[in-house]
């Protein structure tokens, strides 16, 4: 089955073509982009008023996590079919709102890898997800209850392999503190320069991409000269740093959604007490080192930390309105949440831009969301790998 969509602008993750055109797909992959009315096609679409654009990418989320008050309490309490069944939900109000790709950078009895292998096999309709299962943290490090707790290189190289075994894409590592777990610091660092150079060591023997979380400046240097590929957060990023990324070509996923979430329902709606204070105390320089980090040249990526505190999976338009309204052109934030998410995961030969021979990954908005971000919320039709997943509008036409 061919589908064509007409007349529609269209932004193919690296550049917004100045005329409308005409994007046809197989069931599979792009088949042709321009000027190209004269193939037979099954569906057609007309993109009159429309703006397509790549799947979507959230690089940052937790599935297994609803964006409750107190996510923590919530997750301790939680047993794996609970996580399970909150994960499927999740992930398939993510594909709905345009995000065909998530990150999933920590999940509690690795439900998440267990969920993309769901998706892959076709038991169930979701994402396309890339999982790094349960994190590796320092004894009572951040994020603990869902995680392998390691100390020193040897626990370190036994947690990597184990998660690399299980089949995590990824590995997950907590370079410092967090706002979210009770009694630790946002500033301090935890798993070493050497623990975390010895799991990246591990993920790279294995094609494997890393991710640290990482706010307070001495573990954001471990992890960048430890061969992280993305930081997590970076809260407070100085000069130094920052040089380091850009030379190194560490990615950053600030997730601006987060902290947003918290100062805005606060204690009134039951956000712990640790989390609004010390989130209170990092939001400023959060914002300031994003704004540094732009100004460099760093790369972006865009990550919501869906499944913290209101951080709702589906409304992954909040990080890109963000993005915008902290110094990001929109042109540049939706780059940020297409073709450098897929360089950054090691999959741009098949998706993050739309041209010939890559996945059919696209959502079609209605409206200019390069003229008002906003828009990108209107999705009318999502279909990934050539699949209409989702069509809010009757207008298709089928030729049989
Ligand atoms: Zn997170």
């Amino acid at each position: 089955m061919k589908t064509k969509i007409k007349n529609v602008h269209l932004f193919d993750g690296m550049k917004l073509h100045k005329d409308k055109t005409t994007i046809i797909f197989d069931e599979k992959e792009i088949l042709a982009i321009g000027d190209v009315n004269s193939l037979s096609v099954d569906m057609e679409i007309d993109g009159e008023g429309l703006t397509c654009l790549p799947g979507l990418m959230d690089c940052h989320v937790h599935l297994t996590m609803d964006g409750v008050a107190d996510p923590f309490c919530e997750l301790i309490s939680d047993s794996e079919a609970d996580g399970s069944f909150r994960a499927v939900r999740n992930a398939q109000n993510q594909l709905y709102s345009g995000v065909i790709t998530v990150r999933n950078v920590g999940a509690n009895h690795n439900i998440d890898i267990a969920l993309r292998n769901a998706i892959e096999k076709g038991i169930i309709e979701g994402p396309r997800i890339l999982a790094s299962g349960k994190p590796i943290v320092m004894t009572g490090g951040h994020g603990y209850p869902m995680a392998i707790e390691a100390d020193g290189v040897d626990e370190v190289r036994k947690a990597a392999r184990t998660q690399l075994k299980a089949g995590a894409d990824l590995l997950k590592l907590m370079a410092t503190g967090g706002v979210m777990t009770d009694g630790v610091d946002p500033n301090s660092p935890q798993l070493s320069e050497e623990e975390l150079r010895c799991a990246c060591t591990e993920a790279s023997n294995a094609g494997k991409t890393t991710a640290a979380h990482a706010q307070g400046l001495a573990g954001i240097k471990n992890a960048i000269r430890a061969g992280i590929t993305t930081i997590e957060h970076g809260i407070y990023l100085d000069d130094e740093a920052i040089e380091m990324m850009v030379e190194k070509g560490t990615y950053l996923v600030p997730t601006l959604a987060a902290p947003y979430f918290i100062d805005k329902h606060g204690l009134e709606e039951g956000v712990p007490v640790h989390a609004v204070k010390k989130n209170q105390e990092v939001m400023e320089h959060h914002k300031q080192s994003f704004r540094r980090a732009i100004e460099a040249g760093v790369k972006i990526v865009a990550g919501t930390d869906a499944g913290t505190p209101f951080n709702r999976h589906g409304d992954f338009p909040t990080e890109l309105e963000l993005m915008v309204e902290y110094g990001m052109s929109p042109i540049e934030a939706f780059r940020s949440a297409t073709i450098i998410p897929a360089q950054a995961m090691k999959i741009s030969d098949k998706t993050g831009s739309l041209e010939e021979c890559k996945l059919a990954d696209l959502v079609l908005v209605k409206g200019n969301p390069f003229e008002n971000m906003s828009d990108v919320r209107n999705v009318v039709y999502v279909f990934k790998e050539g699949k209409c997943v989702l069509s809010s509008n009757k207008k298709i036409l089928t030729f049989h």
